[in-house]
C-alpha cells in the first residue's frame, strides 16, 4: 500500500486572499502548523507559513509543487498566535500570507536559516574577581561595571550594563571581564537594582485589588486615571505578582522613542533587562527579543504596536498604555488596532488586559457603559500633587508678539520669577507654515501635494510636511521676481526666536522632530527638561506624552483653534485629549500648576466644557453627540481608499467598487462616496475614498466578506493602489 502524500497548506506573502497547496517530499517529516517553509512561488522562492495539512488538494497531483525546505525545527507561531493572526486577517480583510509576514521579525521573513542570535553576556574573569575597585578611583564607569558584575557572578547581558561598549572593551583588554554565549537558562531574568515600591493610595489600592481578585481569567479593564494619578505605579504593582509567579507580562505603548522614562521606571523597579521591541532596533536585536519572549526567558516585554504579535511562553497579563493614542493603529498594510488585538488575545489566553489612559478613547468609554470593560478610576493625583488650574485666554484684540499674547508673557514672567519652569505647546514645527510674495501674492506650494511648503528658516529650506519634499528657499518670487518673500504664521522655530528676544536671560529648549533628529537627542533634551537645566520648554506633541517634568508650573497651549474646525469627526476628541495630556505636564510634583489655553474662540462649547468641567464631562457629551449622529462607536465603518497618478482613475475605480457593493448593502449598510480625499493630491498621487458605514458590526463584516474578494474582478484594479481600512481612525 502506498501512503497518501501529505498536502501542506501554506500562507505565502502575496496580495492574494488565499493559501496555497504544496506536496511534501516523502523524506520530509510533516511540519506542524506555524512552521516556516521555503516554497517555489511563480519564479520566486518564498518563505511561507504552514497553516495545516490535508489528504487531498483541488489541484491535480501533477500540478502540485513541492515544499523545498522546512526551515524551523519548531513552529515560530504557536496555535494561539496563529488563531489571532487568522482572525486579524479575516477581520481586517488582509491577505493571510501578508498578515503572517507582518507579524514575523524581518530576519525570519528571509530565506535561509534563522540568524544566529545567541546572546552575549559579560562576566568577571578570575583576574577580575581579584581586583579591588578602590584601585580604579578615576575610572568611575569601569568601577560601576566591576561592582555590578561582582554582585552577579553568573554574568549579565550586554544591555544590563549601563555603559558604552568602549568601557567594556577597556576592561576586557585588562583581562578582567570576558564575553560568553549564554544558554537559555542563563538568560533567566536578572535582578540588578530593584527599588522598593511606594505604598499605594486608596484609589490605586482599589484598582490593584480589583484586578488581583480576578487575575487568573480574562477581564478587560479600563484604567481611567488623570495625569499623574499613578497609573504606571498600578501597572508596576500588578506586574510584580505576575513575575513572582513566573508569568510573562506584555506592555504595549504608543511610541517607545517618546517614553524613555517609562522604560527606565520598569528597569529601576524590577531591575530586569527588558526586551524592548520597537522600530529602532536592528533586525538581530529584534529577533533576539522575540526569541527571548518565546522561550520564556523574558518576563517582561515592552513594545510598540507590533509587539502584540510577540510569542509568549507563559503569559499572565497584558497592559496597553495610552490606549487612546492613534499610533496604536497601523496605517498601512495590515491596518490593525494593537489595542483591539490585545483585548482579543487576552480573551483567547484567558488573562486580564488593562487599557490605561488619562483621556480614554470614546470607544473604550462606550465599552465601559456597555459593561464589556470593567472600570477602574483614579480621579486624584498621587503623592499630594494637585490638579492644575486651567483657564482660557481670549486672544481677540490682545497685543501679540507672534503667538505670544501680552497677557501670556506676563504670566510666563511671573512663573519664571517664582523659579517655576514653563512649557509652551504648539503642534506645528518649522518657522512659518506659509511663504508668501508680498508683491504679487504667490505662495510656495509643494509640486507633489495639494499643500503649502513650510518655511524652515535656520536650515534655509522649504519643506513639505506631507511628502518630505524639500528645496532651498526661493530668493525671488518665481512669478514676479520680487525679493520680498514673507514667512506667514507661526511654527515652533519662530516662537523659539520670539522667546529668546523676550527672555534673553532664560534658557529656552525646543523639542520637536526637527530638533531631535539626531539619535539620543530626544532623551538628552527630556533629561535637561526634567532636571530643570532649562527655563522655558517649547514643543510639539512630542512633549505631551507621559513625560514627568517635576518643575513645570505653567503650561500654555499657544493655539487651541488649530483643531476646532476640522472635517474629521474625531478631531474634537483628539484635540481634547491633546490639551488634557499637555495640561497634565503642569504641577506634577509639589508645585501647583497653571494651564493657559490661548484661543480666538473662547465661547466655543467644546473648549468651554473641557476647561470648566474636564475630560469626563467632555467625553460624555461627545459620546452623546456620536449617538445622535450615528457615528462610531455607535456605528462601524470601513474605508476603501484608492490612489493613482492619473487624476480620474481612483474615483472611477471606486465607482466600480461601489456598484459591486450595492447588492450586498441592503437597507442596513450605507455607502458614502466615492469622494476625493480632503488633500486630494499627495506625493504626486491622486486619492479618493469610499466609506462603508452601518449601525451593526456584523453587517459590516458580512458585506466586506462578500465584497472584498470580488474587487479582484474590476478592470482597473491593477492600475490603482487600493486598501481597505476596517475601523479607520482617520476618515480622510
Ligand atoms: P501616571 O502614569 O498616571 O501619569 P505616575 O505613575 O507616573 O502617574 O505617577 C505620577 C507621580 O506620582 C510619579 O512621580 C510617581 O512616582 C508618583 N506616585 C505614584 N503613585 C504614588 C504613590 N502611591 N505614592 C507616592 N507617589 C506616587
Ligand atoms: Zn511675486
Ligand atoms: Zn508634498
Amino acid at each position: 500500500m502506498t501512503a497518501v502524500p501529505v498536502i501542506i497548506e501554506v500562507a505565502v506573502p502575496s496580495p492574494l486572499y488565499r493559501s496555497f497547496d504544496y506536496k511534501l517530499p516523502d523524506t520530509t517529516s510533516v511540519p506542524a502548523p506555524g512552521t516556516r517553509v521555503l516554497v517555489p512561488f511563480g519564479r520566486q522562492r518564498l518563505v511561507g507559513i504552514v497553516l495545516g495539512h490535508k489528504a487531498h488538494s483541488d489541484l491535480a497531483g501533477n500540478k502540485l509543487k513541492a515544499v523545498q525546505e522546512v526551515l524551523d525545527p519548531q513552529p515560530v507561531f504557536d496555535t494561539g498566535l496563529l488563531q489571532l493572526l487568522n482572525w486579524a486577517a479575516r477581520y481586517y480583510h488582509h491577505p493571510i500570507g501578508e498578515t503572517l509576514a507582518t507579524a514575523l521579525p524581518v530576519l525570519l521573513r528571509k530565506t535561509g536559516k534563522p540568524a544566529n542570535t545567541t546572546l552575549h553576556h559579560w562576566q568577571l574573569t578570575e583576574l577580575g574577581h581579584a581586583q579591588s575597585t578602590t584601585d580604579l578611583q578615576r575610572a568611575a564607569r569601569q568601577v560601576q561595571v566591576l561592582e555590578i558584575l561582582q554582585a552577579q557572578p553568573q554574568g549579565l547581558p550586554r544591555d544590563a550594563l549601563p555603559v558604552p561598549l568602549s568601557v567594556l572593551k577597556a576592561l576586557e583588554d585588562k583581562g578582567w571581564i570576558e564575553c560568553f554565549v549564554a544558554s537559555p537558562q542563563q538568560r533567566a531574568p536578572v535582578i540588578t537594582t530593584a527599588e522598593s515600591a511606594p505604598a499605594l493610595t486608596t484609589q490605586q489600592e482599589l484598582a490593584v485589588q480589583k484586578v488581583l481578585s480576578g487575575s487568573d481569567r480574562f477581564t478587560p479593564y479600563l484604567l481611567d486615571g488623570v495625569t499623574g494619578s499613578g497609573k504606571t505605579e498600578v501597572y508596576l504593582q500588578l506586574i510584580a505578582p505576575q513575575l513572582a509567579a513566573a508569568k510573562q507580562v506584555l506592555v504595549l505603548v504608543p511610541e517607545i522613542g517618546l517614553t524613555p522614562q517609562l522604560v527606565d521606571r520598569f528597569q529601576q523597579r524590577f531591575g530586569l533587562t527588558i526586551p524592548v521591541l520597537h522600530s529602532a532596533l536592528n533586525d538581530t536585536e529584534r529577533l533576539q527579543a522575540w526569541q527571548q519572549a518565546a522561550d520564556g526567558s523574558a518576563p517582561l516585554v515592552l513594545g510598540t504596536r507590533s509587539a502584540v504579535f510577540t510569542p509568549l511562553k507563559n503569559p499572565g497579563l497584558i497592559i496597553v498604555d495610552e490606549e487612546h493614542d492613534a499610533s496604536l493603529k497601523q496605517q498601512d498594510g495590515l491596518r490593525y488596532s494593537a489595542r483591539d488585538l490585545a483585548v482579543w488575545r487576552a480573551r483567547q489566553l484567558d488573562i486580564p488586559v488593562i487599557l490605561g489612559s488619562a483621556t480614554p478613547s470614546l470607544e473604550s468609554l462606550y465599552n465601559v457603559q456597555q459593561e464589556r470593560y470593567t472600570y477602574l478610576h483614579l480621579p486624584e493625583r498621587a503623592g499630594g500633587a494637585q490638579h492644575p488650574h486651567m483657564h482660557l485666554m481670549d486672544l481677540r484684540n490682545q497685543g501679540m508678539h507672534g503667538l505670544l499674547s501680552d497677557a501670556l508673557l506676563n504670566i510666563i514672567q511671573r512663573h519664571l520669577q517664582a523659579s517655576g519652569q514653563v512649557l509652551l505647546f504648539l503642534n506645528r514645527r518649522g518657522f512659518a507654515p506659509v511663504l508668501l510674495c508680498h508683491a504679487c501674492g504667490w505662495v510656495a506650494e509643494c509640486h507633489r501635494c495639494d499643500a503649502r511648503m513650510t518655511l524652515h528658516q535656520k536650515r534655509g529650506e522649504l519643506r513639505c510636511h506631507h511628502c518630505g519634499n524639500q528645496r532651498r528657499i526661493d530668493a525671488f518670487c518665481p512669478d514676479c521676481g520680487s525679493s520680498e518673500l514673507l514667512g506667514i504664521g507661526e511654527g515652533t522655530e519662530r516662537v523659539e526666536q520670539t522667546l529668546k528676544e523676550q527672555f534673553p536671560d532664560q534658557r529656552v529648549l525646543r523639542i520637536d522632530r526637527d530638533s531631535t533628529r539626531r539619535k539620543g537627542a530626544l532623551s538628552a533634551a527630556l533629561d535637561d527638561a526634567g532636571n530643570a537645566r532649562t527655563d522655558i520648554l517649547l514643543g510639539t506633541q512630542m512633549l505631551a506624552k507621559g513625560h514627568h517634568f517635576p518643575n513645570v508650573t505653567l503650561v500654555a497651549v499657544l493655539d487651541a483653534d488649530q483643531g476646532l474646525f476640522s472635517t474629521d469627526f474625531r478631531a474634537g476628541e483628539r484635540m481634547a485629549q491633546l490639551i488634557i495630556q499637555v495640561a497634565g505636564r503642569a504641577g506634577r510634583a509639589d508645585k501647583p500648576g497653571e494651564v493657559v489655553i490661548q484661543t480666538h474662540h473662547p465661547d466655543h462649547p467644546l473648549l468651554q466644557q473641557l476647561v470648566e468641567e474636564g475630560y469626563p464631562a467632555f467625553a460624555n457629551a461627545a459620546l452623546e453627540e456620536r449617538r445622535e449622529t450615528g457615528l462610531p462607536p455607535y456605528a462601524s465603518m470601513a474605508l476603501l481608499r484608492a490612489e493613482a497618478t492619473a487624476a480620474a482613475l481612483p474615483r472611477a475605480f471606486l465607482e466600480q467598487a461601489r456598484l459591486l457593493a450595492e447588492p450586498f448593502a441592503g437597507n442596513s449598510v450605507q455607502l458614502w462616496g466615492p469622494v476625493a480625499a480632503p488633500m486630494e493630491r499627495r506625493a504626486g498621487r491622486y486619492r479618493a475614498q469610499l466609506l462603508v458605514q452601518t449601525a451593526q458590526r456584523t453587517e459590516l463584516q458580512r458585506l466586506l466578506k462578500q465584497w472584498i474578494p470580488q474587487l479582484e474582478t474590476l478592470k482597473d484594479i491593477r492600475r490603482v493602489r487600493w486598501s481597505i481600512d476596517v475601523d479607520p481612525i482617520d476618515t480622510y
